[in-house]
């Protein structure tokens, strides 16, 4: 870590006001500075695994290559980076006592006080640098989760404290605060920003930039009292105002300079930036496209788009680059379960998609939704759970065995989707997943194949259960193909269905390699199977 530059963001004022954007789109501007960059996220809370979060109170989990179970906020990092990244770039105040309390169990401190400092502080440390063990990256940004002031997150700012009084002329502090507009005033007020400046600065921590997230671009007064009462200079406030895209923000932050003002401070020269492929991505975002399709998301978690945020970001990449628009229809499973009218329901829907879940609520209006589609033709994307509902909907329609079913919902019905044979007797369920990246083999004459162009992909996992291969011929003589496949194991990844228009689940997780100007291909296909049936 020699001459590694580490850029740390805070919150201000209010939660929720985009640091994870904010330093994603830092981090592209500097990759293409010609930079090497790695990112992470601490988050105050106590929950040693994401993973287990409720997508309700969190929004999705992101997984990345090698299986972490994340926080979203990776999945911007990757898509504005266009890098992926791992485990080591997500870490909770969970994680860290977690590894504390061990080596004290181990009896590592040899009896000593065990404390926040320095035995916490130490580890978050530990932590921080970690993503420079196997690697040398020019830059490690770090967001830290939550709003300074709450209680959660001190150990952690500690911790960057301290490590600043070790490696001051390597570290760069960014604090993001809202600044909000008073409309009777027609105004935009300062004075929370100069709060939580002065309480960031009690804790021993002085921004050398400050990012404004306001409704309307900050003036050169506005500034300049920012600068003068927070003691930053004037070029390092930086307007974040609101922009129609999340896709705009770089263009935003380049314009107000916030990587020239991290260049300044570390000598580095200036360099021109090509953003031409994301200006090219924005502005077809902002052009009217030639189409509006409705895609129907049939879920558990439709009251809060962040639980499905990567499926809709990948829906966006792939109409994007057909110069379509996608509708989302939120479709909560449950109310599928009972109506009578499913035609009612999906009258102006072009495509359906189920995407991953765990747990059987509304598991009867997946299935429905899946008959309904293969049935009327409309073209079907399955992602995980989607597929095991497409699977267990075949056996049970075409198949005629009303009993089927996944051992997710159930041990005595006919499983066609059931654990692996090596799993059966585990007890820690966490343990028992498939997680992370795995190959597939595709059949050529496939829709996937079409879609991919190549006959190995890898694709990100995280399921327990599998499609059972005891009733594989059944499935296949009844027309059910099986066109993509895990060798090592012996596993099956994708299912098509054959004359209908657009069909195909995967037992992966395709949204999560999507990126804003290379959507994923599965995504491309699935929304060109839909304009081609309009
Ligand atoms: N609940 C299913 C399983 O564990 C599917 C998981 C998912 O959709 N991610 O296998």
């Amino acid at each position: 870590m020699s001459n590694t530059v580490f850029i740390f963001i805070t919150g201000g004022v209010v939660s929720s006001i985009g640091k994870g954007i904010t330093i994603a789109s830092l981090g592209l501007l500097l990759k293409r500075r010609g930079l090497s960059v790695a990112i992470q996220k601490f988050d105050p809370y106590l929950n040693v695994d994401p993973g287990t979060m409720s997508p309700y109170q969190h929004g999705e989990v992101f997984v990345t290559e090698d299986g972490g179970e994340t926080d979203l906020d990776l999945g911007h990092y990757e898509r504005f980076m266009d890098q992926n990244l791992s485990q080591l770039s997500s870490v909770t105040s969970g994680m860290v006592y977690w590894d504390v309390l061990s080596k004290e169990r181990r009896g590592d401190f040899l009896g000593n006080t065990v404390q926040i400092i320095p035995h916490v502080t130490n580890e978050i440390q530990r932590r921080l640098v970690s993503v420079l063990d196997e690697t040398h990256y020019d830059v490690v940004l770090t967001e830290v989760g939550g709003t300074i002031g709450d209680m959660e997150s001190m150990a952690f700012l500690e911790a960057i404290r301290q490590f600043q009084y070790n490696n001051r002329s390597q570290c760069f502090h960014i604090h993001m605060t809202l600044v909000p507009y008073i409309q009777a005033a027609g105004e935009l007020k300062t004075k929370p920003t100069q709060h939580s400046v002065k309480e960031l600065r009690g804790i021993g921590i002085y921004p050398d930039a400050i990012v404004c997230r306001a409704e309307l671009p900050l003036d050169e007064s506005v500034k300049k009292k920012i600068a003068l009462f927070c003691d930053v200079d004037e070029t390092a406030v930086i307007s974040a105002h609101d922009v129609p895209s999340l896709y705009e923000v770089p263009f935003v932050l380049a314009k107000e300079n916030l990587d020239g003002v991290v260049a300044k401070k570390f000598g580095w020269e200036s360099v021109p930036i090509d953003l031409s492929d994301w200006a090219q991505f924005v502005e077809l975002s902002k052009t009217t496209p030639n189409q509006t399709l409705t895609i129907a998301l049939v879920g558990k978690y439709t009251a809060l788009s962040d639980a499905y945020i990567s499926v809709v970001e990948a829906l966006k990449h792939a109409s994007m680059a057909y110069n379509c628009s996608v509708k989302i229809q939120w479709v909560h499973a449950d109310d599928l379960e009972n109506t009578d009218s499913l035609d009612k329901q999906f009258s102006n829907v072009d495509g359906i998609l189920v995407p991953g879940g765990f747990g059987d609520r509304g598991l009867g209006g997946k299935i429905r939704a899946a008959h309904y589609a293969r049935e009327q033709k409309i073209p079907y994307f399955g992602l995980c759970l989607g597929m095991h509902v497409a699977v267990i909907e075949f056996a049970q329609n075409v198949l005629q065995w009303p009993n089927a079913n996944s051992r997710e919902f159930s041990s005595e019905d006919k499983l066609v989707i059931d654990l692996m044979e090596d799993q059966h007797n585990q007890t820690d369920k966490g343990g028992s997943m498939r997680l992370g990246a795995y190959d597939c083999h595709l059949v050529t004459d496939s829709l996937a194949y079409q879609a991919y162009q190549t006959s190995v992909v890898s694709e990100r996992h995280r399921h327990r259960y599998e499609f059972n291969n005891t009733y594989r011929e059944a499935f296949e003589s009844a027309g059910l193909r099986i066109v993509g496949e895990n060798r090592d194991r012996n596993l099956v990844e994708i299912i098509e269905i054959p004359d209908h228009p657009w069909y195909l689940a995967c037992q992966f997780h395709p949204e999560f390699k999507s990126r804003p100007n290379r959507p994923h291909p599965l995504f491309s296909s699935f929304i060109q199977g839909v304009l081609s049936k309009q």
